[in-house]
């Protein structure tokens, strides 16, 4: 039986690799054509550029007054391609799914709400509303 457990050993204590690479690179690939106020949303958070390259900021879709006295997004952390600041499982897990397909989480979001997840206008034509996202954004985030 010892042998069994020391060809198995739990690792404790240590930060499990991540892997956000996926939703890094659509925000980056819309930074690079050029678009502004971008982020995307999707069910349990909203993701948006920081002001430090290949870093992104992890909104809730809770708002809060800031120190500014007006209503912003409540910040919850920030992730990079591996690594996150974020502290709760479910999260990081959500994130993590978001971004193994980010179109597909999306396009769940756009289903669910009736919104692009990236610029969070209505669908209304047919091909958004079948995409379950406006395909220009679609392009923009190389999704
Ligand atoms: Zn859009």
């Amino acid at each position: 039986m010892a042998t069994a457990t020391l060809r198995h050993p739990i690792i404790r204590h240590t930060a499990a690799p991540r892997n956000f690479a996926g939703l890094v690179r659509a925000i980056e690939k819309a930074q690079a054509s050029g678009l502004k106020r971008i982020s995307m949303r999707f069910a349990d958070f909203i993701i948006k550029p920081s002001k430090y390259e290949g870093k992104m900021y992890v909104f809730s879709h809770e708002k809060e007054l800031n120190q500014w006295g007006t209503m912003s997004n409540k910040y919850l952390g920030w992730i990079t391609s591996n690594a996150t600041s974020l502290g709760e499982v479910s999260l990081i897990q959500a994130v993590e799914s978001a971004a193994a397909d980010p179109y597909a989480a999306a396009k769940v979001y756009g289903q669910e709400t009736g919104q692009c997840s990236c610029c969070g206008r209505e669908l209304t034509n047919k091909l958004s509303i079948e995409l379950g996202i406006g395909p220009i954004c679609r392009e923009k985030f190389g999704l």
